[in-house]
């Protein structure tokens, strides 16, 4: 069984190429160009939400960018910049969501030049042992 290849549709919004990524694991996909929000499951794509407000922060690691991490090879299919407030100060981080179709998904958070790797657990963690 091979893995299914990106589609590409053009965006709801401005028409600029969109690129489903994880296709048939991929619920939405946002445009970079316009903020629109497509859906990714319906054969028509039709318009989900449109975000008022264009990304301002360009991410290390661009969309589609392929590389090998610990050995296995990885997409990145998904960015988010996040952020929270603390005593008055905003500290910012990025979370990119790597993808390898045989492994599944990972995410890759960088921190003020740190990077952590890690997957989410679908299952609380266990008891340690006695
Ligand atoms: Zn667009």
């Amino acid at each position: 069984m091979s893995a299914p290849q990106a589609a590409a549709f053009p965006c709801p919004g401005c028409g600029a190429p969109l690129t489903v990524r994880a296709p048939g694991r991929s619920e939405a996909v946002a445009c970079e160009f316009c903020g629109s929000v497509a859906d990714a499951q319906d054969p028509a794509h039709k318009l989900l939400s449109r975000y008022t407000s264009a990304m301002t922060f360009t991410p290390l690691i661009g969309l589609g960018t392929r590389g090998v991490l610990r050995g296995e090879k990885w997409e990145c299919i998904g960015f988010m910049r996040r952020a929270v407030r603390y005593y008055g100060v905003d500290y910012a981080w990025g979370e990119y969501l790597l993808h390898n179709p045989l492994k599944g998904f990972r995410w890759l958070t960088e921190s003020d030049g740190h990077w952590m790797f890690y997957e989410t657990l679908t299952e609380p963690p266990g008891k340690a042992p006695p």
